[in-house]
């Protein structure tokens, strides 16, 4: 699903064939999750291939491996250099890109020293689908930000999205939705949260949440389309009464709700600021709006 024979892969320094790669069993991001990565989208654009929002995503690499101390050389120009070289010898421009920084061998508990840079990409369609989503609310938390760096991409910290994943999958649900430590809604899995009411879009502030390169998108061009939106915390209750709801993310782009648990979102998404939202956001990502944002 991700490679074939000939997929190449950025690895130890080089570009190297995906099936001919492997890293040490006694790494320590496979035994403790210390680990940092991204998830990228590239497009192809009438100006060729553009990777989108490079610069936020790398910054944010950096940062997750800063916070967590893993040793981490390569300068976000480096690395957006790489990834667009990735993509040409891949022969790929609409693509996702996973960069991994793994840590050395280690059965510690504090950083180990080292790190190696991991740069894979494959086609991947929406990651939610187009489809509106069910949504259930998880009866696992977001973590407490005094336990780890919420806004850091680390490994590990996935173990609380996949939890809340499999609970609803189970349940026939599409997505979990998670509450953060003081019920307020903080995000999906692996995607950020809006929710629309009388013509004004919320979404909740940082601080319990991933901060969404995709979510800050969003919110700009709010302010470019003239729609309201406020960053402020809501409960699920409050989300029980909004007209229409969507998620955001990179791998999701912008997906609207359906339901959440029982409630079924009252709005004709098609005459919602999601929908419009999700048009725009698409424009923007392809490059063909006029005013385009900065990347
Ligand atoms: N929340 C979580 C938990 C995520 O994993 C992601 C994906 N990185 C997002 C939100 C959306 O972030 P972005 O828009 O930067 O992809």
């Amino acid at each position: 699903m991700y490679y074939n024979d000939e997929t190449l892969i950025f690895y130890n320094g080089q570009f190297v064939k995906a099936k001919d790669a492997s890293t040490s069993v006694y790494g320590q991001t496979l035994h403790y999750g210390n680990g940092v990565f991204e998830g990228i989208r590239s497009y192809k654009t009438s100006e060729g291939t553009k990777i989108f929002k490079a610069k936020e995503h790398y910054e944010r690499l950096k940062f997750g491996a800063e916070v967590m101390d893993i040793e981490f050389k390569y300068s976000v120009e480096e690395l957006t250099e790489l990834t667009y070289e990735l993509l040409e010898r891949n022969n790929l421009a609409d693509a996702y890109i996973r960069p991994i920084v793994v840590t050395g061998e280690n059965m510690g508990v504090f950083s180990a020293k080292g790190s190696e840079l991991i740069i894979q990409c494959w086609e991947w369609g929406k990651l939610m689908g187009d489809k509106l989503l069910k949504v259930k609310t998880s009866r696992f938390q977001r973590p407490n930000p005094k336990s780890c760096f919420v806004e850091a991409k680390v490994t590990g910290h996935y173990i609380n999205s996949i939890l809340a994943s499999n609970e609803v999958k189970k349940a026939g649900y599409d997505e979990a939705l998670l509450l953060d430590m003081n019920n307020n809604v903080a995000e999906c899995s692996g995607a950020n949260v809006f929710m629309e009411k009388e013509g004004v879009l919320y979404t909740p502030p940082r601080g319990h949440i991933m901060a969404g390169i995709t979510r800050a998108t969003v919110i700009e061009l709010c302010q470019e389309e003239g729609i309201p939106v406020e960053e402020k915390h809501f409960t699920i209750d409050e989300l029980k009464q909004a007209d229409s709801a969507f998620f955001t993310g990179t791998a999701a782009e912008v997906v609207g709700l359906q339901s959440i648990d029982e409630y079924q979102f009252p709005q004709a998404w098609e005459q919602s600021h999601g929908s419009k939202l999700m048009k725009v956001y698409k424009e923007e990502v392809l490059g063909l709006r006029k005013h385009c944002l900065t990347n």
